[in-house]
């Protein structure tokens, strides 16, 4: 088994362990999109000097386990997830070292993220990223449009979205919603590049972000995800959005998450 996989399964069942303790957080969130934090902390903001904000604030537990994993958050912190007086609640802030902005009102993270963007612009710095993770959700979002039309018509080229499109948004598919797919063909339009890759395979995540690296458009990288991943029962299933495990269900999920 490569590091990667072994890495995230071992955050996968921190994920569920923590939630599980405190008797909150947004599991199955956490669980579609960790494989990408995972990726983006380990190649692109780890030591470098980028930008990012989890426009999608409840998979706070899946962002608390990568900075731990890599070391920006320490293993008592972790553990006291969900307890009175601790920094890491179920949506991020920036008590916690690391996160530039408090998100969990959807649909927010992708304006202030163009905003960060247009400073660096501005303030003639080039190389400097700014990585934001929405999810599908937050498509049906107007703040998420007039961003994305500032972006594409200002060719903000260092400006990378990675939507989390695992088809879920909140307690029901987003196809009996609003569907997904003709926004993302509009956002095209908007003068974006987009791009879709599979967002449980990090080899492919990280391939797909170095090949828009350059580009001279904003880019959204469409991450295919499953809500739940890795947990046969909670995986495509709404009802999980946010539910917390009874004793059984967590003995079972973690007898599935081994190595
Ligand atoms: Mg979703």
């Amino acid at each position: 088994m490569n590091q990667s996989r072994a890495d995230l399964i071992k955050l996968r069942r921190r994920i569920v362990t923590m939630c599980y303790r405190a008797k909150m957080g947004h599991i199955s969130s956490a669980l579609s999109c960790v494989d990408v934090l995972y990726v983006l902390y380990k190649n692109f903001l780890n030591k470098n000097h980028n930008d990012f904000i989890l426009s999608k604030g409840h998979a706070a537990p899946g962002l608390y386990v990568v900075l731990n994993h890599f070391k920006h958050l320490k293993d008592a912190e972790l553990d006291k997830f969900g307890t009175l007086g601790s920094a890491l609640t179920s949506h991020p802030t920036c008590l916690v070292p690391g996160i530039q902005f408090a998100s969990g009102a959807l649909g927010l993270g992708l304006s202030v993220g163009v905003g960060m963007s247009l400073a660096n612009k501005i303030k003639g710095i080039k190389n400097r990223k700014t990585f934001i993770l929405i999810g599908d959700g937050e498509l049906n979002e107007g703040s998420v449009w007039e961003s994305l039309i500032f972006a594409g018509n200002n060719s903000m080229k260092n400006l990378i979205v990675v939507l989390d499109k695992n088809n879920i948004q909140a307690s029901d598919y987003s196809k009996n919603i609003i569907k997904t797919d003709p926004l993302i063909k509009s956002i095209k339009k908007l003068g974006w590049n987009t791009v879709f890759t599979d967002g449980h395979d990090t080899e492919k995540i990280l391939t797909t972000i170095n090949s828009v690296f350059n580009s001279q458009k904003p880019t959204l990288i469409i991450t295919n995800t499953i809500k739940g991943k890795g947990v046969s029962f909670m995986e495509n299933d709404p009802a999980w959005h946010h539910r917390n495990p009874t004793e059984e269900e967590f003995n079972l999920a973690i007898k599935e998450l081994t190595l």
